[in-house]
């Protein structure tokens, strides 16, 4: 008999502290709890990934009219009702909600609607009062929208509440040049809005491939974006129905929404967590070891609050590996290297392992890269480009960056990133036979290096 009410006791409903607390009980047998203080699915459900794909599903569909018409389709004038599909996305996110709650329950796992902070390494009060121990606590909180620091701030929205939005904007700036910031301005551009983006920075999506996010910035100002980089707001205030804004660029302007993307912070605040001698960094990311263990033994932490890798299926693989580790005798640490992603902007920006920058700074490197016009919307009379291309070590010949903008990169940079994580050399590309007509034939077809650094 236990001598604590749970073997384990999960803070956070998202994605990583649902899959934990589900395979701890579902698979390890362990009495489990879990605290969720809003709704069951976290960030990447209700307010992240999910209905953010959805709305850049809605959004794709005008310039596939144009280009149905552009193939001979005989359509009539299509409208956006985003009320209806408001209505649609939020009985979506319901029905979501409602699996996440059940496959806790399924398992076997206690759920709490209520807020948790610890009183001590081994106690969780919530918000309702209750408070109850057990012997691992799994803090999975996740993050939360940086809020803007200027007059005015109040005024502008978050990316928590864009999908909330009882009209479309017809004038919108986006401030931020992240794959949130990015995405959106695609979107809301998409969907019909006048999109602004302001972005500090010399150039968007900071930290990836150069010549991946320069062609990404070309093909959203050529779909109508206004990207501003080097530029910020110096304040901002009500003006009508709108919001005047003054911007350090000496411009002046007015917008019917601002939506602030400028970071994300972990959420670890008021949780009680110093006082018991956990670690916390900077930005108040929780510091953890490879196996996700807090400096206190008893608390472990992962996903989002940890600020690692800020990945949904990142926040998964952690709360498995925290499961194997703690609950089936199977130390497993959490393997970061190599993880491909996507940005969802239009068009699609997938990538995995180093940008050209950041190998060139490791080794000596070849460079294979080729942009092009794909055949589908050449055919439709667009400008659009894409982008192929593959870093490669001299030395080992092994491809250390695969970076794709095009229609469907997401698609694609998971195959590809399964070759690149089995440590593929560029001759393993090379003797890859292509499919044929495709985009990403050509990443088996590059026969000579663009350049060498
Ligand atoms: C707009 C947007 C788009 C994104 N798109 C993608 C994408 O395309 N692909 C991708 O992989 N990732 C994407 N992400 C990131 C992804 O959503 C996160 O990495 C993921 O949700 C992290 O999971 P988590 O379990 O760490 O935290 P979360 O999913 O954030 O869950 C944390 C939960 O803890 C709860 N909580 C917080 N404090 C307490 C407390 N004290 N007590 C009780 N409960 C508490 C919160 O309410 C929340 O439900 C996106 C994020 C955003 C914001």
């Amino acid at each position: 008999m236990s001598d604590f009410d749970y073997d384990l006791f999960v803070i956070g409903g998202g994605s990583g502290g649902v899959r934990a607390a589900r395979v701890a009980a579902g698979e390890a047998g362990a009495k489990v709890a879990l605290a969720e203080q809003d709704r069951y699915g976290g960030t990447c459900v209700i307010r992240g990934c999910v209905p953010k794909k959805l709305m850049v599903f809605a959004s794709e569909y005008p310039a596939m009219v144009a280009d149905a018409r552009a193939y001979g389709w005989d359509l009539n004038d299509p409208a956006f009702d985003w009320d209806a599909f408001r209505g649609k996305l939020e009985a979506e996110l319901d029905r979501l909600e409602n699996i996440y709650r059940n496959l806790l329950k399924n398992s076997g796992v206690t759920a709490y609607d209520a807020r948790a902070r610890l009183k001590d390494a081994h106690t969780v009060e919530l918000s309702t009062g209750e408070t109850f121990t057990a012997k691992h606590i799994l803090v999975a909180t996740g993050g939360r929208p940086v809020p803007a620091d200027i007059p005015g701030a109040e005024l502008a929205i978050s990316s928590n509440e864009v999908f909330h939005l009882k009209t479309l904007p017809k004038r919108i700036l986006v401030v931020g040049g992240g794959y949130i910031a990015c995405e959106f301005a695609c979107i809301l551009n998409g969907l019909g809005s006048e999109v602004t983006q302001f972005y500090r920075g010399a150039q968007i999506l900071r930290g990836f491939d150069g010549e991946a996010r320069g062609l990404v910035a070309d093909e959203m100002q050529q779909k109508g974006i206004a990207i501003h980089c080097g530029t910020n707001i110096l304040e901002m205030a009500r003006d009508g129905d709108g919001i005047r804004v003054k911007a350090s660029n000496g411009t002046e302007a007015v917008f019917d929404q601002v939506l602030f993307a400028i970071g994300r912070d972990p959420n670890s605040r008021d949780m009680g967590l110093e006082d018991l001698g956990v670690e916390l960094g900077r930005r108040g990311e929780i510091v953890v070891d490879r196996y996700s263990q807090t400096a206190v033994p008893s608390i472990y932490a992962i996903g989002d609050v940890t600020d690692r890798v800020n990945l949904t299926p990142v926040a998964i693989r952690e709360g498995m590996a925290f499961v194997e580790t703690v609950f089936k005798g199977n130390p497993t640490p959490v393997d970061h290297e190599l993880i491909p992603s996507a940005i969802f902007t239009q068009p699609e920006f997938g990538t995995v392992g180093l940008s050209e920058e950041a190998a060139r700074e490791q080794e000596p490197i070849e460079v294979y890269s080729t942009s092009f016009k794909p055949m589908q919307q050449a055919f439709a009379g667009r400008a659009d480009r894409v982008l192929m291309k593959l870093v490669v070590s001299q030395a080992s010949r092994k491809v250390l960056g695969c970076h794709i903008v095009a229609p469907q990169a997401g698609e694609m940079i998971q195959l590809a990133g399964i070759a690149v994580k089995m440590g593929a050399t560029k001759e393993d590309f090379d003797r890859t036979v292509a499919v044929h007509p495709t985009m990403a034939e050509e990443l088996v077809t590059m026969r000579q290096p663009v350049r060498k650094a």
